[in-house]
């Protein structure tokens, strides 16, 4: 079984470190010394409440999944106890685990989680689905008070390719299938799910659905709810499933009541997805527009014209500037970046990295107008290099923020959605907030992920960690930023879904009767309230 280490990302040692000379960017930026102050403590020094489960759990436990699948030694339930966000980070690194389930328990089928959840139900135990555990929205830890005991439900042994339909080009893969090894299974019959996000190696197919994630593609192939074609769902109050048909009029989508329920209602066993031919080419660019008005304009207009590409991720030009600052000396990032400030007006600009995938000639004759318009709009044509540097770099991020962790950083990151009308503004509110409440902060966005109404905004925010009260520090931050977020009435997430986190902002977004239809919906289906109690509202 593949693990991460429980206090960051990936296995041990495996991802790239920063370069060398980040160290005197994390000074001259944010005031940091810029070498290591601090490590993760080890796994031995961790702090963790021994495994109570009411008497006799455990046992019926076993008899659903057998008893090597109840597992309670302390680095199984270390692993599952959050997952990566930021903060979740900060507790793991400091070794606080107190929060960490009672036992982990590792279903191989639909009916064997029907069991788990009967017997849960019955003893009161909170259960809480785990795929591949990159949750960044406070989806992992449930509340102890008011349960007998929690149970983590790994779903990793669910991991089949169950069917694959080459005609009608879908495919049934189960909840616990990770997103490397789904490419690979479908890759055998010249297919893709074509689903990347940056959590990639570690994110799971049932928890993707479970978050309506949306990979870096998503502007060419749609996010993971656009491509679910029908799930299965194990709930308390029994099985959810819908049809595989390609399009229904019976009543509101059933589907869509699963797809992103965050483990609220029950567990997704199975999700048929839409898959696609294999991409027998590639190709990624660079282009530097003026400012980052200009470019959302020159993505708006390739959007609404029909002429977007598969990936399209515009930098501000503060993300562009750190982009460039931490790529390798001589990097493809870092020449283009100086080819770009020699030529008039795009020295302090931003960077877009543009992507298409699929036969070499319609690669040609999609890249051909967008590029004609991106010259008329004033855009700066900078090569491949940017393009395939990002794409090099592309899952790099989470490993880097170890190290930025290690060297005394604040280091995390936060994304809405909003129409290209108020895009811009939503950018300065939500920046403007960062920066008010982490004096000296350096907070860089990008747009990505196009529609014909509007984009969604990804921030990155670096800033010198309060030492005395870190967790203070970014939750009044992310506070400030989820209002002006919700001020401007743009969605409090577009892609890392509500979790814990994200809570408080839902009525907000849905109404008050949104969210007693949501309270409804979750009392039907859940009846003792055992499933991951307090994610999706408050607490239900
Ligand atoms: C470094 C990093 C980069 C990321 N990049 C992206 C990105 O590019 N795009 C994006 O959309 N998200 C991104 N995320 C967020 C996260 O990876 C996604 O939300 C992903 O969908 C979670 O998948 P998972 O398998 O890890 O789920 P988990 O983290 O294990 O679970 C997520 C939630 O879903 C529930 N759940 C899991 N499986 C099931 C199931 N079978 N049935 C019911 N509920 C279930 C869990 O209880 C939890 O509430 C990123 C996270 C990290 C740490």
């Amino acid at each position: 079984m593949r693990e991460q280490v429980f206090w960051g990302w990936g296995e041990p040692g495996a991802g790239p470190s920063l370069p060398e000379h980040a160290g005197r960017f994390l000074h001259e930026e944010l005031g940091l010394p810029g070498t290591v102050v601090e490590a993760p403590v080890a796994l031995a020094d961790v702090r963790l409440r021994p495994p109570a489960l009411p008497a006799g759990l455990r046992a019926r436990l076993a008899a659903a999944v057998g008893g090597e699948h109840v597992l309670d030694d302390a680095g199984t339930r270390v692993l599952r106890c959050r997952g990566k966000s930021y903060l979740d980070l900060l507790a793991q690194r400091a070794g606080d685990c107190e929060a960490a389930s009672d036992a982990v328990v590792r279903p191989a089928g639909h009916e064997q989680v029907a069991a788990v959840l009967a017997v849960c139900a019955e003893a009161g135990v909170a259960v809480v689905p785990f795929g591949g555990g990159t949750s960044v929205v406070g989806g992992l830890e449930a509340p102890r008070d008011g349960f007998a005991g929690v149970v983590s439900l790994d779903l990793g042994r669910m991991d089949a390719v169950e069917s694959v339909d080459v005609r009608s080009l879908t495919a049934v893969l189960g909840p616990g299938l990770r997103l490397p090894e789904a490419e690979r299974a479908l890759g055998r019959h010249g297919l893709r799910l074509a689903h990347v996000p940056q959590s990639f190696e570690w994110a799971t197919v049932g928890g993707c659905v479970a978050t309506r994630s949306a990979g870096q593609s998503s502007t060419g192939h749609g996010r993971i709810d656009e491509n679910v074609v029908a799930v299965r769902c194990a709930t308390p109050a029994g099985e959810l499933a819908t049809l595989g048909a390609p399009a229904s009029a019976a009543g509101p989508a059933l589907r869509e009541l699963v797809v992103g329920s965050e483990g609220a209602i029950g567990v997704i066993t199975r999700a048929a997805l839409r898959i696609r031919p294999l991409a027998p080419a590639e190709r990624r660019e660079g282009w530097f527009a003026r400012s980052f008005s200009d470019g959302v304009d020159a993505l708006r207009r390739l959007e609404q014209e029909g002429m977007a590409p598969d990936i399209a991720r515009l930098s501000d030009e503060t993300e562009t500037r750190v982009s460039l600052a931490l790529a390798g000396p001589g990097g493809a990032m870092r020449r283009a970046g100086l080819a770009a400030t020699r030529a008039l007006g795009y020295g302090d600009g931003c960077l877009l990295v543009l992507g298409w995938e699929g036969e070499e000639r319609a690669i040609g004759a999609r890249r051909r107008p967008a590029a004609a318009l991106l010259r008329r709009a004033g855009l700066l044509y900078a090569g491949r290099g940017p393009g395939e540097a990002w794409a090099h770099a592309r899952f790099a991020g989470p490993h880097l923020r170890d190290d930025l962790l290690d060297r005394g950083a604040l280091a995390e990151t936060l994304e809405t959605a909003t129409s290209w009308t108020g895009l811009e503004a939503l950018r300065d509110a939500v920046a403007g907030a960062l920066r008010g409440t982490l004096g000296g902060a350096v907070v860089g966005c990008h747009v990505s992920h196009l529609y014909p109404t509007g984009a969604s905004l990804y921030f990155t925010v670096l800033a010198a960690r309060d030492r005395s009260d870190p967790v203070g520090q970014w939750e009044s931050a992310k506070r400030a930023a989820s209002d002006a977020i919700a001020a401007a009435g743009a969605t409090i997430t577009h892609h890392h879904a509500v979790g814990r986190d994200h809570g408080p902002w839902l009525a907000k977004e849905h109404g008050a009767l949104g969210v007693e239809l949501l309270r409804a919906l979750k009392e039907r289906c859940d009846p003792a309230g055992i499933m991951n109690p307090g994610v999706l509202a408050e607490r239900f």
